[in-house]
C-alpha cells in the first residue's frame, strides 16, 4: 500500500459515528467492553464490533482484567486529530470525562462498593 492507502484505511476506521463516540469515550481514561456497552445502548455484540475495527487500526488497545475486558487509546495524537475535526465541523463534541451510568455494573460505575 502506498502513503495515500494507507492514511485512506485511517480515515475508514475513524468515519463512522458510534466509533468516534467510543474514541470519546477512552479520552480520559480506560474503560471496560461493560461500560462501553451500557453507553452506547447497544448490544455488546455490535458494539464488540466496532471495537474490533478501532483495535485493527491500531487505535485503541485491550487489557484483560479477570473478565474484564478494557480498552484504552493506543496512541493519543488521533485525539488531537478529533480535535481538530471538531473544530473543523463545528460540531464539537463535549469531551467526555468517566460518565457513571446506572445501567452499567463495572467498577467504575458500581458506587456500592461491591466487588
Ligand atoms: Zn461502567
Amino acid at each position: 500500500m502506498n502513503a495515500y492507502q494507507t492514511q485512506t484505511q485511517l480515515f475508514k476506521a475513524l468515519a463512522h459515528p458510534e466509533r468516534l463516540r467510543l474514541l470519546n469515550a477512552l479520552r480520559a481514561q480506560e474503560e471496560c467492553v461493560c461500560h462501553l456497552t451500557a453507553l452506547l445502548r447497544k448490544r455488546q455484540a455490535y458494539v464488540s464490533q466496532q471495537l474490533m475495527a478501532l483495535r485493527n487500526a491500531g487505535l485503541i488497545a485491550d487489557r484483560k482484567e479477570g473478565l474484564r475486558v478494557y480498552y484504552h487509546i493506543q496512541d493519543p495524537r488521533v485525539l488531537t486529530l478529533l480535535d481538530e475535526v471538531n473544530a473543523l465541523t463545528n460540531a464539537q463534541e463535549s469531551l467526555e470525562q468517566h460518565v457513571t451510568l446506572a445501567a452499567c455494573t463495572c467498577p467504575k460505575c458500581d458506587v456500592r462498593g461491591e466487588d
